[in-house]
């Protein structure tokens, strides 16, 4: 088959590279640049947007902000409802998704400036978070509310630009939930994945080490199963949620999904017969879906370093990706997966390689 991805980042380039592993042809169109491109090399194909669209039997993307013009022109070609892929864009319709799915996420309100928000600080009863509805990623356009900060200031900053404000949640943990629908409906997940971030970025991954109760694994399923049935979903979805307790028993909140391959999907890349990217193209692509075989495998994300040392390359158990990106603090260029018996040695590792793989923004 021939596709075309929307997005020529990593995830784009990672997707077509596990789509030629399968027998398709594969381009990038390039919502930076406007144009259309070859898998890895930073060239302009002499190819229009049209053209593309034309040429490919299906198109899929790396990232939901789908611009206007391809939601248009692509409509057939997309496996399911373009513009209800790009309202995820925004977190009020997604918030809004998950109430109608009944999946439980923290309670949750709107605002549309500063005056509105002001009246939600001024009658908050507990600390909040505030998040823009539009453009956040890796933790920007959020703004933490304790009860003994002044209302007023943090609504003239955070209420620039519409948003919402939830509650502030006490998780015990975050974990994601990776997966596939198919056309057929079927689903296909990994278990739930351990993630630790710093500063708002995702850190590191534990995939398939940290297992957590049949309960909790269930009650991801079945959120899966319902926000991807709701959306009428092909491909792969990710879903990050909190971990709850009331010292009994855990459960889970949703916070957020993203409608595509996820960063901390990359583990299975190493701990997976079939990698997310395998999963998706499988999935888009009407293949079966697999039975899975995961070994344990922890991904350490590499953030503003200039390079991976070379230690890391050379040890038998790793294996190290690198995005050819300028690195800059806080930006991801790269990732490391290292396979590891246990949660012991994953800690071990990462109190080892972090400081030296991780440069955060301040
Ligand atoms: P994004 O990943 O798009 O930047 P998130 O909504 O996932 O935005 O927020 C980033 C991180 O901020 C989360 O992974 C979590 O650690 C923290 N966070 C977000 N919302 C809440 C909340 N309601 N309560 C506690 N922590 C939160
Ligand atoms: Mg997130």
């Amino acid at each position: 088959m021939k596709i075309l991805f929307v997005g020529d980042g990593q995830l784009g380039q990672m997707l077509g590279a596990s789509g030629i592993g399968h027998g398709h042809e594969c381009l990038l169109f390039s919502t930076r640049t406007n144009t259309v491109k070859p898998l890895s090399a930073q060239l302009d194909l002499s190819m229009s947007l049209a053209d593309a669209i034309a040429w490919a039997d299906v198109v899929s993307w790396e990232h939901e902000d789908i611009p206007a013009d391809i939601l248009a022109a692509a409509h057939d070609k997309f496996l399911m409802d373009p513009a209800r892929i790009k309202s995820l864009t925004d977190r009020r319709a997604e918030k809004k998704l998950f109430d109608d799915c009944r999946v439980a996420t923290s309670p949750w309100q709107t605002y549309r400036d500063a005056d509105e928000l002001l009246k939600i600080l001024n009658q908050a009863e507990q600390p909040l978070v505030l998040k823009a509805a539009r453009g956040g990623y890796d933790g920007k356009g959020q703004w933490r509310f304790k009860l003994a900060d002044n209302p007023a200031e943090l609504a003239q900053q955070a209420g620039q630009a519409p948003g919402i404000a939830e509650h502030m949640i006490p998780f015990e943990r975050e974990v994601s939930l990776v997966g596939a629908r198919s056309k057929d409906g079927s689903i296909c997940c990994y278990p739930l994945i351990t993630n630790v971030h710093d500063k708002g970025i995702l850190s590191y991954s534990l995939g398939a080490i940290d297992p957590v109760d049949d309960a909790l694994q269930q009650q991801a399923e079945d959120a899966f199963r319902r926000l991807t049935d709701a959306l009428n979903y092909v491909g792969v979805l990710a879903i990050e949620f909190f971990v709850v307790s009331d010292g009994k028993q855990s459960r889970l909140l949703v916070n957020e999904i993203a409608p595509r391959v996820h960063n901390s999907g990359h583990w299975t890349m190493t701990g997976a017969n079939c990698s997310q990217f395998d999963l998706h193209i499988r999935a888009l692509t009407g293949m079966p879906l697999p039975l899975l075989r995961l070994e344990p495998t922890l991904m350490l994300n590499v953030i503003g370093a200039d390079q991976i040392p070379a230690g890391l390359w050379h040890h038998p158990d790793t294996q190290c990706h690198w995005y050819n990106k300028e690195p800059r603090p806080g930006r991801k260029v790269g990732h490391v997966n290292i396979r590891t018996a246990n949660r012991d040695t994953a800690i071990k590792w990462v109190a080892q390689w972090a400081e030296k793989l991780q440069v955060l923004a301040d």
